[in-house]
């Protein structure tokens, strides 16, 4: 079986997927906090808490790790987990683009006694990957 050219679509995806850039999992958040100081107006007014403090969280292995960020570190951070989702996506379609090619090869010529059962059965909704990200914006 002679070596298949990469369909386009493919091509393209893993151009998108080739940028290399810093980028990270995990996300970025900001709170205030109370002080141990009983006289502090903190510990009343919520207004008065101190902060706001920035951390970068991220579940690994189970474990949550957390590392306290400046604000500018935070900004860079937020940028970081953006490109990180971005990265994602694009690896998401080309997954799908490489499927497509995939699913193309199965139907081929080689294929073709196969092709009734496939029709029913490859809709393209599945997805058997467990995927773990639940907030896409
Ligand atoms: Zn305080």
């Amino acid at each position: 079986m002679p070596r298949e050219t990469v369909p386009a679509a493919v091509r393209a995806r893993a151009v998108e997927l080739a940028e290399p850039m810093p980028m990270r999992r995990g996300s970025v958040s900001e709170r205030s906090m109370k002080c141990g100081r009983k006289d502090c107006r903190c510990q009343h007014d919520p207004l008065a808490r101190h902060g706001p403090y920035y951390s970068l969280t991220r579940a690994e292995g189970g474990k949550t790790r957390s590392r306290y960020l400046t604000a500018e570190q935070a900004t860079l951070a937020r940028e970081q987990v953006e490109a990180g989702q971005g990265f994602r996506t694009h690896l998401e379609a080309y997954w799908q683009a490489c499927e497509q090619w995939a699913d193309a090869q199965l139907d081929g010529p080689a294929a073709v006694s196969h092709e009734a059962v496939k029709k029913g059965a490859s809709k393209r909704r599945s997805k058997p990957r467990s995927s773990a990200r639940s907030t896409r914006s």
